[in-house]
């Protein structure tokens, strides 16, 4: 079954809300082995509202629309869909009743267009609505499906769980749901990646391979249809496997975690803590860390010695180390090192994490846009990486803090 979702309102298309509804259907969709080809935005208009559904019949065997539903003159979607479909809307009688209920508790008189909201097609399936007045529509027509939900999500949303889900489960056969497995890198490139997966990403057919990259992170989606969670993990496994063995060393996690989430559990789990020195980060490797509730464990703090006059006050590198005639500057592996070493002393944490770079926009001490220098200190030992990025500066600054992460997780 191909499954296409039309969301219907201008406030939609014009940007003044996130369609939120087509994430929920799509993803409930998954659920019960739908697979979603397509998914339309249309405003309150009548005409384009027929257009959409005329492209969508002809190209998916189910169509969900949401919005639409409520009394007032730009919800049309009902009246829309009767006309595409040449039937007539009647009145539901339970929704006509809580709609009349409703009214007398209020006391004040139910006007017409309340009404309305209890209409559905003639030969539909009502689906009822938990927690609004507005009664869903389901029905199929020449072998298409067509299903109608309210906008608000307080009401769509358990309609689609309650009604919607079984009545599709009842009409689409047995279809098998899907499974996916998550995997996520760091350290790496979304092309870099790419390249090494290429001959697996261009024969894939099931499972299938989806690459993305967000937040400083590549992540591959690999997703096949199977009856049952071990039926998928034989498909998925030796897959899982294939790509390991290529690009293993930048796998973090087998599950939808983030780097800074995996490396505070690893931290907490062998019991020990981490302080960071930020310089071109600014303190965002300490926001990306503090963000997940709990990080007090292994996360002691740090210091943001932008300046090299903090670098100097607060973390004893030399001021000859920063700046002056043939000194190897602020951003250089002797500062990184140093940053990374101090810290972790002056505040007794296991583990020192420093980053100084250039963020851009401009060079800085000589030095190109994106240069930075991570050191890792611990278990005695420090290890400095440089590392070169590209992209603006607020790009160059998260990548920096997810590289530095990356390179104490390794
Ligand atoms: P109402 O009775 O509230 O008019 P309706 O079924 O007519 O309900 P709309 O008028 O299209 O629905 O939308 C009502 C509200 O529901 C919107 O203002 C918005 O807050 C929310 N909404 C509508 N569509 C979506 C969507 N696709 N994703 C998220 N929220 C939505
Ligand atoms: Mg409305």
């Amino acid at each position: 079954m191909k499954a296409e979702i039309i969301a219907v309102g201008t406030e939609l298309l014009m940007g003044q809300i996130v369609n939120t509804n087509a994430q929920y259907i799509a993803k409930g969709l998954a659920d019960v082995g739908v697979g979603v080809y397509y998914q339309t935005v249309v405003g309150d208009n009548a005409s384009r509202m027929k257009e959409a559904l005329g492209i969508a019949r002809s190209r998916a065997d189910l169509i969900i629309c949401t919005g639409g539903l409520g009394p007032t003159q730009d919800d049309l979607t009902r009246d829309v869909l009767a006309e595409f479909l040449g039937r007539k809307l009647v009145m539901y009688g339970p929704s006509m009743d809580k709609i009349a209920a409703f009214f007398e508790k209020r006391g004040t008189p139910m006007v017409e267009s309340n009404a309305r909201q209890a209409l559905t097609l003639e030969g539909a399936d009502a689906l009822p609505n938990e927690t609004g007045m507005a009664v869903g529509t389901a029905v199929t027509q020449d072998g298409t499906h067509y299903i109608l939900l309210p906008g608000p999500p307080r009401e769509m949303k358990p309609m689609f769980d309650h009604a919607v889900k079984p009545w599709i489960e009842s009409r689409s056969g047995h279809v098998m749901p899907l499974f996916s497995v998550m995997l996520k890198f760091a350290g790496i490139g979304e092309s870099f990646l790419e390249n090494r997966l290429l001959d697996l990403i261009e024969a894939q057919t099931d499972p299938t391979i989806a690459p993305y990259a967000k937040e400083g992170e590549v992540a591959i989606r690999l997703t096949t249809r199977a009856a049952s969670r071990e039926a998928a993990n034989a498909k998925l496994q030796p897959l899982e496997a294939e790509i390991r063995s290529r690009v293993g060393d930048h796998l973090f996690a087998s599950e939808d975690i983030t780097l800074e989430q995996q490396v505070l559990h690893m931290l907490s789990e062998r019991g020990l803590r981490l302080a960071v020195a930020e310089s071109c980060t600014g303190g965002q490797l300490s926001d990306l860390l503090t963000a997940i509730p709990g990080s007090s464990e292994a996360f002691a703090g740090g210091v943001i010695c932008y300046t090299n006059g903090l670098k100097h006050k607060l973390l004893q590198v030399p001021m000859d180390v920063l700046e002056g005639e043939g000194a190897p500057g602020a951003v250089s592996e002797e500062t990184a090192r140093l940053l990374a070493e101090n810290v972790s002393r002056v505040t007794e944490a296991d583990f020192g994490l420093s980053i100084t770079g250039v963020a851009g926009p401009s060079e800085s001490e000589g030095k190109p846009v994106g240069l930075v220098f991570i050191g890792v200190h611990g278990y005695g030992r420090t290890e400095v990486v440089q590392v070169q990025q590209s992209g603006n500066r607020e790009t160059i600054k998260l990548r920096s803090a997810k590289s530095a992460l990356y390179h104490l997780w390794k």
